[in-house]
């Protein structure tokens, strides 16, 4: 373990309106009980990038039972790591977890982390963190960045790098490559050249990684702004063959136009999130698919009936639900999505009175919008999308609400 004092940031590094009142409160209130506390993570990293941060969590040597005990607004969950939730007003959550000592096996290569439990000193929960970026401390009192890691010289940098040896860390956990395709794409940092030569090399791992944690790791590129960064990373680096292997393959034989247009899709989705409008799940799913299902759509003899429209979106994703244990209320509004941009194209002749009632409408039209905002479909098509809303809308809204 590294016996070096830490690197101490003592120039007020963000203004503290940035900060979430309720974790200054939080942390405030720690301290006045004896113990240290400080901001961690993902916070502390966006604050310094001059980024909102999504969540705010805490650090401290108080251990679960204390917190429980000391705070009434206390709730402890997790029951491999016991973690504690402070709630406040409108639902919002501050995680608050005790410091936790380095996993045992750490340094070993290729030992799966099962069992790290154990409670530890700021240091050490420094240092079992993923990315140095990641891996920095707030303490409010002081106003001062706390760094064990080297994750203030890598922000100056704006360089993404494993705490410790990447092809040890990858094989801890190898879903921490997915989480460095995520924050380099998300915050545009380059890749230290150690850590994305393993990123490759240990990709083959992520076959023995957890499932959800894939489809969640791969839902926050696509939705957290860096989607159209993380395609293009995970196809160069071969990840996206082993997540999305049809992605891969369209990516690697589509014409330089049908690429393009996923790849503005994608694009669209992160100026979405850049202007903090958020976008559901199957929509993000939509533009992975919709380019692969339009190219189908173009090697076929004659125009499809409506019901093949519906098979072929559905035979396109299968594979990919099953891969991916993508929940199947998203797979039946994706496949709404695909067959519902061809069937109700306001430009193809048919009745629709009845599309407003469709279940999964606010979802098809906001794929529509986004097409609109990709500049893939014209200003009087989308408004021709936005008048079929009119219609139906009005007719017994909540029947066919889920
Ligand atoms: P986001 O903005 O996407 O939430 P984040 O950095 O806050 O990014 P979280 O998944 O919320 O990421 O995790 C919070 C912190 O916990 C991280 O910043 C990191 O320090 C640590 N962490 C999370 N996952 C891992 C992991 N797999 N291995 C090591 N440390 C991790
Ligand atoms: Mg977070």
């Amino acid at each position: 373990m590294n016996k070096n004092a830490p690197r101490i940031l003592r120039t007020r590094p963000f203004s503290p309106q940035d900060l979430d009142p309720d974790a200054l409160k939080t942390l405030r209130r720690l301290r006045e009980l004896g113990f240290t506390a400080y901001l961690v993570g993902g916070g502390v990293r966006d604050l310094l990038l001059g980024r909102r941060p999504k969540d705010f969590d805490i650090s401290t040597d108080a251990r679960p039972e204390e917190l429980h005990e000391l705070f009434r607004n206390c709730r402890i969950i997790g029951r491999r790591f016991r973690l504690a939730h402070m709630l406040f007003a409108g639902g919002k959550i501050i995680e608050v977890a005790t410091f936790r000592a380095a996993p045992p096996q750490q340094g070993k290569a290729g030992a799966l982390i099962l069992d790290d439990n154990a409670f530890g000193t700021p240091e050490s929960d420094a240092f079992r963190r993923d990315f140095t970026v990641n891996g920095l401390f707030y303490d409010a009192a002081q106003n001062a960045v706390i760094d064990y890691v080297g994750g203030l010289e890598d922000l100056e940098k704006r360089l993404l790098r494993t705490i410790g040896a990447p092809k040890v860390r990858f094989g801890e956990d190898p879903v921490r490559i997915l989480r460095g395709v995520k924050f380099a794409a998300r915050l545009g940092l380059n890749i230290d050249p150690d850590c994305l030569a393993a990123m490759k090399s240990e990709r083959w791992r992520l076959r023995d990684a957890a499932i959800p944690r894939l489809l969640e790791e791969l839902l926050r590129m696509m939705l957290g702004g860096g989607a159209a960064r993380s395609l293009t990373l995970m196809q160069d680096l071969g990840i996206l063959d082993l997540l999305m292997p049809e992605v891969a393959a369209f990516m690697d034989a589509a014409s330089e136009s049908d690429r393009a247009q996923l790849m503005d899709l994608a694009s669209a989705l992160d100026a979405r999130y850049e202007g903090q409008r958020e976008t559901q799940t199957a929509v993000a799913w939509a533009v992975l698919f919709w380019p692969l299902y339009r190219n189908i759509l173009t090697t076929l003899p004659r125009p499809p009936s409506i019901d093949e429209l519906r098979q072929i979106a559905h035979l396109l994703v299968a594979a990919a639900a099953r891969r991916l244990a993508i929940p199947k209320r998203d797979i039946s509004t994706l496949v709404s999505i695909l067959e519902g941009q061809v069937r109700y194209d306001p430009a193809r002749p048919g009745k629709r009175s009845r599309i407003g009632r469709h279940p999964s409408f606010a979802s098809l039209l906001d794929f529509s919008e986004l097409r609109f905002e990709a500049h893939q479909i014209s200003e009087r098509k989308i408004e021709g999308w936005r008048q079929l809303r009119g219609d139906g809308g009005r007719k017994k809204r909540g029947r066919f609400r889920r």
